[in-house]
């Protein structure tokens, strides 16, 4: 008999149709570790609810275009378990049993959480200047009528004490309580992801480095389990996801929210439209001007998808012999050859959506075996199996 392999567990929230980041980050790594794991991947709905909860028209499909490209991808059903997370009632059983194991201070320093509060009131921050900037310029203007060049002066000193009175009374209340921002679903949000992880007994988590401080959790779940009621949770161990990042078609970080994206299977007029509007050298106004590839998203295009050229094409960019459009039209001929296997087994998937859900219903029987194995153990040991 051969030696049992190690599980591992992964997962992405719902958010509808992935980018070529993703490609080459996660779902190229996934792809690897199912040949030498027991891999679960994990639709993970329920996690997606805690920031996304009043918008849910959407998640069925947003669901069916994540897992068209997890397949297209090469994620594949006979060597990996593919299931939604809302699916498998156990994880939420476990994430009861879980909550009693963790204290409300340790939830309180998740950097993540703390980043969420800090996004949050910097937006309320931000929102209240202008509204009081606003309200100062109506009530100088209603002192003074315009026009006079000396009264500018004066108006301009009003609205600054205007200005700063109002500051003054609204900055008590800047401070937004943790109690109005975050919902109790997302505080406890670590301890469903460690219930995730851990009712899989996985040894391994393929992560980012962002993400450590969560595994760090749920492996301090997984102890204080283990040490009060007995072993029954390995302690996973983080496989660090480490890939070059590919820049937005503006620069950025590639995301969604920035709408900067190239999709996996981006249909040929929409790629061509991204890429011929992308940013570019703001130095390089005409060709012969030398431009700055290391800053230039074309430029590393070029370093993923028309590799053996690179080389070339950086020094023709310095040395200002080489323009941008003809850059960008090169560049795009290789995405879109690129990008056809994964548009044709996307136009296949999307044909037939209920396919989709077939293979998570079959995903979903198999997660389902081996978390009731799971719970049955956990409730044993924890002497609540009456
Ligand atoms: S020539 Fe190419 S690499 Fe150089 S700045 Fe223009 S688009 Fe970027």
């Amino acid at each position: 008999m051969g030696k049992e392999r190690k599980v591992i567990l992964s997962g992405n929230r719902p958010t509808g149709r992935l980018h070529i980041g993703h490609l080459f980050g996660v779902l190229g790594n996934w792809a690897q570790l199912q040949s030498e794991y027991d891999t679960y991947f994990e639709v993970a709905d329920w996690h997606a609810l805690t920031t996304r909860y009043q918008d849910t028209a959407s998640m069925k499909k947003d669901i069916e275009d994540m897992v068209i490209d997890w397949l297209s991808a090469g994620i594949s059903p006979e060597k990996s378990v593919i299931f939604v997370q809302s699916h498998i009632k156990e994880h939420a059983e476990l994430h009861i049993l879980f909550s009693m194991l963790v204290s409300l201070s340790r939830l309180l320093r998740n950097p993540t959480l703390k980043e969420y509060v800090a996004e949050k009131q910097t937006l309320k921050l931000k929102t209240e200047k202008k509204t009081l900037n606003k309200i100062a310029e109506n009530i100088t203007q209603k002192v003074f009528s315009e026009g006079e060049k000396r009264e500018e002066v004066l108006k301009g000193k009003i609205k600054e004490h205007v200005l700063s009175e109002l500051q003054g009374i609204f900055s008590q209340d800047t401070e937004i309580p943790y109690g109005e921002i975050v919902n109790y679903g997302f505080l406890g949000y670590p301890v469903l992801q460690a219930a995730d992880i851990l009712i899989y007994r996985a040894h391994v988590v393929p992560i980012g480095k962002d993400q450590l401080p969560h595994l760090e959790l749920t492996r301090e779940i997984a102890r204080r389990f283990n040490f009060l009621y007995g072993e029954v949770f390995p302690i996973p161990e983080p496989v660090l996801n480490e890939f070059a990042k590919v820049p937005g078609t503006d620069g950025r970080k590639m995301s969604k929210s920035y709408n900067n994206t190239i999709l996996i299977g981006e249909d040929t007029k929409d790629l061509k439209k991204k890429i011929m509007s992308a940013y570019t050298d703001p130095k390089k106004i005409k060709k012969n001007d030398p431009g700055h590839p290391d800053t230039c998203p074309i430029f590393h295009y070029h370093m993923i998808f028309n590799k053996e050229n690179s080389d070339m094409i950086k020094e023709e960019c310095i040395k200002g012999i080489r323009g941008c459009v003809q850059c960008k039209k090169e560049v795009f001929e290789k995405i879109d050859a690129f990008m056809e296997p994964y548009r044709e087994k996307r136009y296949e998937l999307e044909e037939k959506r209920e396919l989709i859900w077939d293979i998570i219903k079959e995903g979903d029987k198999k997660a389902r075996e081996k978390t009731k194995e799971t719970m049955e153990l956990v409730r044993e040991k924890m002497k609540i199996d009456y």
